[in-house]
């Protein structure tokens, strides 16, 4: 960061504006209406001036006397020898000093601000560039009703009502969030505020402190953090713990919220940082201690996830939970690797394995598996890469069968290693892919010669 966000109170407070242009005029404006007393200083004023009530107008040249008591000063002259004395005797001073358009002279700037007060959000590239930030206000004032204001004053005036009520922040906080994305918030932006106001009461003479306690599992997609739902990224802007493990990319476990405890839960092969059975008793002792716990999941928390004990475990304990899926790898990582699963002319069906060895074994159906026609995902196959390609090419597919492994799928690693059933395990001991892999087996595999299309040298932000 390279400026300080702050919101000043200049409420009554002598402001200076050094100048007499439209620039100067517009910045007086935001002054007063932030409650400044404004004096402008300048030789003479333009016509935008005539008609502002409450500017005090001095037609002089500045001097340094004009500062005196002032408690922040603006000099939008288009002299830039004045705007540059303004600068040094505001910082001699210790005054706040804002240049316009010359960020070297300032100690504050102005940010681009979206206003529905009291809800004010203020937008700044640093002075990088401006207009990137006014391009963000734009966006956000469209998906920002006006009635947003209306509703901060709401909340403004209850506020001390609900303090008084609950007395424990976190509770608090809650509290507010469920009425401001509910029926309340919806009812207030409605113009409806008496019975907005009804049920907040209602809600607050209810309140069961310790009894909010959830847990969202919730899918974060294989890798590239473009690749979550709405859903997750909501929740995990309201989770106060989150829990996740190394499959979920850094960006992505990152957007959590900022305040929000991390806990990371591990999980390698053969190496899990803490077992299942504690980490569900994590995700109980959080919840139970009132707390929204984001249970963070590569992929689809329901494909060979786990998801499904993590709930079991909830649910025995009476814990309200919901389960966001994600985009799985099979389906995120083909997609960046330019392999359709399924295709009229190779594909009819896709089945989704995992291969993970137990006791050095894989113990699948592979009659079902080696069918012609029908794709194969192999999760956590890597291992034993060697004993399938075999044991599918003893039960009855073609040695030339494409096949691919795809490395970590829709980040900036991902490697798309291609072979034969026969040719694979050879070529993957010279290319030693990186985990997580991918294994992708039948003819659609080679249409990804024509359908790549993700460049990840370009795919800045999505590392694990
Ligand atoms: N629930 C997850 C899968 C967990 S099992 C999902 O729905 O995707 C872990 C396996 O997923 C890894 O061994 C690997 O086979 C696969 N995987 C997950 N992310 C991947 C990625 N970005 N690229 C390649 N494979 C991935």
């Amino acid at each position: 960061m390279d400026f300080l966000p702050v919101f000043m109170n200049v409420k009554g407070r002598p402001c200076l504006v050094v100048g007499g242009g439209e620039v100067a005029h517009r910045k007086a404006s935001v002054l007063l209406d932030a409650g400044a007393t404004v004096k402008a200083v300048a030789p003479e004023f333009s016509a935008a001036f005539g008609d502002q009530q409450g500017i005090e107008r001095v037609a002089e040249r500045f001097r340094p006397a004009h500062l005196d008591g002032a408690t922040l000063v603006i000099a939008a002259t288009d002299d830039s020898d004045v705007n540059r004395e303004v600068s040094r005797l505001a910082r001699e001073r210790n005054i706040p000093v804002n240049v316009v358009d010359s960020p070297d002279l300032c100690t504050f700037i102005m940010p681009s601000i979206m206003d529905r007060s009291p809800l004010v959000v203020a937008f700044s590239s640093g002075g990088a560039s401006p207009v990137l930030a006014r391009m963000l206000r734009g966006k956000l004032e469209t998906m920002v009703p006006q009635g947003y204001g209306r509703l901060a004053a709401f909340c403004a005036r209850l506020r001390d009502t609900v303090k008084a009520r609950i007395t424990n922040p976190q509770t608090r906080r809650i509290f507010w969030e469920n009425v401001l994305e509910g029926p309340i918030a919806e009812k207030m932006l409605a113009g409806d505020e008496a019975d907005a106001e009804a049920m907040l009461l209602e809600r607050l003479e209810n309140e069961n402190a310790a009894q909010h306690g959830e847990v969202y599992l919730v899918g974060a997609g294989p890798g590239d953090p473009d690749l979550l739902t709405f859903r997750a990224l909501r929740l995990m802007q309201k989770a106060d713990v989150v829990l996740y493990d190394n499959l979920v990319s850094k960006p992505i476990v990152d957007m959590a919220r900022r305040d929000a405890a991390r806990i990371f839960v591990g999980k390698q092969r053969d190496n899990h940082t803490l077992p299942q059975d504690e980490i569900n008793a994590l995700l109980v002792r959080h919840a139970k201690e009132g707390k929204r716990v984001l249970r963070l999941k590569g992929g689809d928390p329901f494909i060979f996830g786990r998801g499904g004990e993590e709930i079991e475990t909830l649910a025995g304990h009476g814990i309200p939970f919901q389960v966001v899926p994600g985009i799985t790898a099979a389906s995120g990582v083909a997609s960046y690797a330019g392999i359709p699963l399924t295709h009229r002319d190779y594909a009819q069906a896709c089945i989704f394995v995992t291969g993970h060895l137990k006791d050095g074994s894989m113990n699948l159906d592979w009659g079902a598996l080696a069918r012609p026609k029908q794709t194969i995902v192999f999760y956590m196959g890597l291992h034993g890469l060697g004993t399938l390609c075999a044991k599918l090419v003893e039960h009855g597919l073609p040695g030339s069968t494409p096949a691919a492994i795809v490395q970590q799928g829709t980040t900036k690693n991902q490697r798309v290693i291609k072979g034969t059933l026969v040719t694979l395990p050879g070529i993957a001991q010279v290319e030693k892919p990186q985990a997580p892999t991918l294994i992708i087996v039948g003819g659609v595999v080679a249409l990804s010669d024509k359908l790549a299309w993700f460049n990840p040298k370009q795919a800045a932000g999505s590392a694990r």
